[in-house]
């Protein structure tokens, strides 16, 4: 059997999916959370694990750098999906994007200034809406955006929506849920359908 490389997304994903993976009988040989390394061999001959940022596992796996990974939905939607397929939702890791703004003060009519990380999912959202937005890329703390007047509104991931009160701010509109999920390479999924296919399925009897 040809080698299987699984990107994982580093954090609190990494967190929620290695449970999944022992349950489908994957062991990293050793401990994950506590190395420093990039790159991890398992229990499994053919299979090795890549640890990432989450904005990245789509694009190794794009490329096919990596045949499968681990991913938030969010990170998929704001990549887009080219070469990618999307076979299983671990229903990991949840979450919702939502735009926010300052508590009590309503989104201004007209066009509006947009801060966030995902910037293709805001591109798309205020466009299907009929809003004209102009969005600010920014790599954090988007909270901070509208507090000292950079943006009127951010598009952000709320979990407890904690962060966000703690900032002064209120979720507004609900764009997506989100949650982890499985992603493939195409070619590989041709190329290495038998292994690729035996994973998914011990991956999905791992998370019902
Ligand atoms: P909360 O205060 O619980 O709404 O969490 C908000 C912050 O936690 C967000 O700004 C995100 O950076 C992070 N966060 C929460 N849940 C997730 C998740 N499932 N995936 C990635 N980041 C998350």
């Amino acid at each position: 059997m040809n080698t299987i490389t699984i990107a994982l997304t580093k954090g609190r994903i990494l967190e929620e999916t290695l449970p999944i993976l022992a349950a489908a009988g994957i062991e990293p040989a050793e401990d994950i959370k506590k190395s420093r390394k990039l790159i991890f061999k398992t229990n499994q001959p053919q299979v090795q694990l890549l640890v990432l940022r989450g904005s990245d596992v789509s694009t190794y796996v794009e490329f096919g750098a990596a045949d499968m990974g681990v991913a938030g939905k969010d990170m998929l939607l704001e990549h887009g999906g080219r070469g990618i397929y999307e076979p299983l939702d671990l229903g990991i890791a949840r979450c919702r994007l939502m735009t926010a703004g300052l508590k009590g003060q309503s989104t201004p009519s007209g066009r509006i200034k947009v801060a966030t990380k995902f910037v293709n999912i805001a591109k798309q959202y205020y466009a299907s809406q009929g809003r004209q937005a102009d969005i600010i890329k920014l790599y954090g703390a988007m909270e901070l955006a509208p507090i000292m007047n950079l943006a009127d509104e951010i598009v952000d991931i709320v979990d407890t929506g904690n962060t966000l009160l703690a900032n002064g701010l209120e979720p507004r509109e609900h764009i997506a849920d989100v949650s982890s999920r499985v992603i493939v390479n195409k070619a590989s999924m041709k190329m290495k359908h038998a292994h690729i296919q035996s994973l998914l399925d011990d991956f999905a009897k791992a998370v019902v």
